[in-house]
Parts: C-alpha cells; structure tokens; sequence
C-alpha cells in the first residue's frame, strides 16, 4: 500500500488541542490542519456536517492551491459564509524577519514564530531542481559535536503549521503560486523538500507527519512523498513508522563506521547503537515502498575519513539500497573539527564508488551567509547548552 492509498487519519473532534492563541482572540490558525482537523473544525465552527466535505475542499484549495491569506478573496463562497470562517479562523505564517541572498542563488530566510522564536530555512536552487531546506524544531535536544544546531537549548517542537509555513513563506518570496487564469508554470521552483535544516524531525514526529501530510497532498502544495527527504540522526523507533505514516524518503545521518567514533559524533548511537541502526534501516525501504536511503556521511580530517572507514562503510550497508552523501564538514565559529581535504575526500568516494554506490560529494551551498548544513542556529537563541546539560543528554562522555 502506498502513502497514498492509505486511510485518512480519524477525525480529529477535540477542537482544543489545535492551536490557538490568546493574542488572536482565540481564532485557530487554519495552516498545517490535517485534513480531518480541518472539517472538524469547520463543523465547530457551524457548518453544517452536510456541507463539511465540500467546504473542507473549497477552503483547502484556497490556503494551499492558490496560496490566498485573506478570507475574503475566497470567491466561491458566500459572504456570510465567509464571515463565520473570519470569526473562527486565522491564516497566520511564520514572519520573514530576513531573507539573505548568497552569491550562488542559496536564500536563507530567518523566521519568527509565536513566541519570539526563531527558525531557517533555506532555498538551494540548483539547475534541475529547487531544494527547500526546512527546521522541525527550535533547537535541537541532541548534541551531535560537529553540528552547530547542537550547541543550540531546544526551545521547543514546531507546530504542523509552522513546518508547513516555512513552505509557504519561502512560495512567496520565489512567486510560485499560480496566477487565475495563466498557463501552468510546469517548471517548480520548489520541487524537492528536505527535513534537514534545524532539529531532529522524529522528535517531533506527529507534526512532522501532519505537516507533510499537507504538503504532498495532491490538491495543494503536491510535492509528491519522493521529493520529500527526512533526515534522522537515527530515532531508532520512529524509523518504521516514518515509513508507514508518511512514505517519504529517509536520509540516514550516519557518520562514523565504529561506535567509539559515532558515540563521539552522533550522541544517540549510545542509545541506539550502528547495529541496532541498521537493523530498522534495512526494513525501510520495503515499508515505505520507496527506493534507497541515503547516508550522510560529514568529512572530518583525521576522524572518520581513512580508506579503512570507507571500506568498513561499505561492508556495514551491504545489503541496503543505499546512496551515500558526503559532506564536506561546514566550519563554523568554535567548531571542534577541520574539513578533510579535498584529495581524502575523492579518495573516499572513489572506495565507495568503486563498491558500486553512488557517492555524490555535497556542493557546499551559501557558505557566505551561514546557510550550509549544520550551520543554522539563530541568532537571537543564543543560549548555549552548558557543559554538564551536554553531559547530562549525551551521558557523560564527550
Ligand atoms: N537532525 C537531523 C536533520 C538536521 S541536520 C539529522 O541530524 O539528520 C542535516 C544534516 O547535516 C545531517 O546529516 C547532519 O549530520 C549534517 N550536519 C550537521 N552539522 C554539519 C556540519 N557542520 N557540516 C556538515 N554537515 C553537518
Ligand atoms: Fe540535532 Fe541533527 Fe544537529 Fe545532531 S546533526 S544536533 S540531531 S540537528
């Protein structure tokens, strides 16, 4: 059974666990409602259950077709009708604070959130795809030592319409939403969606899974489930459940070929170990009905970067469909580790390559502004976990 055949969620009734906030007068943001928890919440709202269905469609095809924000731009529908939606119901999005633009086309845009919070997001173009990087959480509870998100309290899990927002705001800027009337614009600038900006996207699973919901829905935004990239530090336990409740592709954040090294660089592994990793990495593809896993693998001189590491990676994944990425190490200020060198990092993918994976070398994109991997942290977050919260979550070895 695909994502798609899948049945819908059952309806979601308890209007009190949608947010609301007290500031908007206790109107419910409509963005990043599944789509049960949309027509439930229209009948909350006092349409009647006979019209919920048609309603659900006509409001959906308004917020994530034609990408409108004003209640009364919905011209299908009555003006009272209208009225009740404005009453009950906010279209609210994470505000742009700023967009940088790098000299290689990357935007990286910093966006406020309820609270005063902060989250990025990044746009790579490249030439036959447009990459949306999206955060799932302010911060991060893990303490991988090489990320700079790392270093960074979480402050808290993001809601399915903030995930979904990040979307639909970096839509904006690029224009992308269809003009009335216009032919359809075949090229997408957004066409591929990855989870691997800000946080651990499995620690914050239920609204990771609502909001993509919402995106690949044919309907709307429809980035179909294999133009969707999860990427997991290794939540050993929600693996199987990404695959059956969202169906997207899963990018695996592996790192190191021995324990001692990946206890060092990915804390989790002492909880989860390489083993126990693999064992969930092998079911995944056939559960999620999708093709192969990527490993990212960041290049540190002198710590995971020997042939010998190459060959043990080789051996470990044997048997998965796998594509291994190679990231070469973004520094960032205070950072513990040095890039490898460009020949160790060939060397490298030529043993993999050679092996018979494909082993593209991650072009580093807007360096410049601070927008590569592992580089995100916002500014005004500036909290750094201290020594003995890093010890305490990673327990005790660092
Ligand atoms: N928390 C998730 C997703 C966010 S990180 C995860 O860990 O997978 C996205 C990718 O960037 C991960 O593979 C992560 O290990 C990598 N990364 C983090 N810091 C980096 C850095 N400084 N240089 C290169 N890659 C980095
Ligand atoms: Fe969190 Fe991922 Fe960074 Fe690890 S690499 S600290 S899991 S964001």
């Amino acid at each position: 059974m695909t994502a798609d055949q899948r049945p819908a969620a059952p309806l979601v009734q308890d209007m009190l666990t949608l947010p609301r906030r007290a500031e908007d007068g206790g109107r419910v943001n409509l963005i990043g409602l599944t789509r049960p928890q949309l027509r439930a919440a229209l009948i909350e709202a006092g349409t009647p259950e006979g019209q919920a269905k048609m309603r659900e469609a006509q409001v959906w095809q308004w917020l994530y077709h034609w990408g409108v924000r004003d209640f009364a731009a919905m011209s299908n529908l009555s003006k009272d009708y209208r009225a009740l939606l404005a009453r009950h119901f906010d279209i609210r999005l994470p505000e742009v604070v700023s967009r940088q633009l790098s000299a290689d086309g990357t935007r990286k845009y910093l966006l406020r959130i309820a609270g005063g919070h902060e989250v990025e997001a990044v746009y790579i173009p490249e030439e036959s795809r447009g990459t949306l990087c999206i955060s799932s959480q302010v911060g991060c509870t893990l303490t991988c030592s090489f990320c700079h998100t790392g270093t960074q309290k979480l402050v808290r899990n993001l809601t399915a319409g903030e995930i979904v927002g990040q979307v639909m705001v970096a839509r904006d800027d690029l224009g992308e939403w269809p003009v009335p009337g216009a032919p359809k614009n075949e090229t997408r600038l957004i066409s591929n969606v990855v989870l691997m900006g800000m946080g651990e996207p499995l620690y914050n699973f239920d609204n990771v899974r609502d909001a993509m919901r919402v995106v690949m829905d044919g309907e709307g935004l429809s980035l179909s489930r294999r133009r969707i990239t999860l990427s997991t530090s290794g939540v050993v336990p929600e693996i199987a459940r990404t695959a059956e409740e969202i169906g997207c592709l899963l990018a695996v954040s592996f790192h190191a070929t021995t324990d001692a090294v990946r206890d060092r660089l990915v804390p989790i592994n002492k909880r989860w170990n390489i083993d126990t990793l693999l064992g969930a990495l092998r079911d995944y593809p056939r559960l999620s009905n999708s093709e192969r896993i990527t490993f990212e693998y960041v290049m540190l001189k002198g710590i995971n970067d020997s042939d010998e590491d190459a060959r043990r990676l080789v051996r470990l994944i044997r048997g998965i469909p796998a594509k291994i990425n190679l990231i070469p190490f973004n520094e960032w200020p205070g950072a513990p580790y040095e890039r490898s060198d460009w020949a160790r990092i060939e060397a490298f993918a030529d043993i993999i390559f050679k092996a018979g994976y494909a082993s593209p070398i991650r072009t580093p994109r807007g360096e410049d502004i601070m927008a590569a991997c592992g580089q995100l942290k916002s500014a005004t977050e500036r909290a750094r976990k201290s020594r003995a919260e890093i010890a305490a979550e990673t327990g005790g070895a660092r």
